[in-house]
């Protein structure tokens, strides 16, 4: 799977699902997705990745953690940041249902 790298900084500044810009004053949430056994990320580990959907014409951003963080300790291969829980419910569907997504991830991720 090839998948485009997008800056830090770029990736942190925005809400994973909406785009609305996201800064230290704001609440945010984050959560962690699980890749399927048969998805391998290595080669993206501690950057943040654009995935394409199918379903909407804008891409969602992730964070594939690094081995040996605490994040992929608790099993979570991504971790997503989100403006809102409503984003963060809209972006869980997302990887459930879009077709691309649901063959990358787990459908039981740990909160
Ligand atoms: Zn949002």
């Amino acid at each position: 799977m090839e998948f485009s790298i997008i800056p830090d900084k770029e990736a942190l500044s925005k809400c994973a699902w909406c785009q609305s810009h996201i800064d230290d004053h704001m609440e945010v949430f984050d959560f962690g997705a699980k890749l399927k056994s048969n998805v391998d990320l290595s080669e993206y580990e501690s950057h943040c990745i654009q995935i394409g959907l199918v379903s909407e014409e804008k891409p969602i951003y992730m964070m594939v953690t690094a081995q040996g963080s605490e994040a992929k300790s608790e099993g979570k291969d991504g971790m997503f940041l989100v403006c809102s829980k409503k984003c963060g419910k809209k972006l869980k569907k997302a990887l459930a249902e879009e077709i691309s997504l649901a063959k990358m991830f787990n459908p039981a991720w740990p909160d």
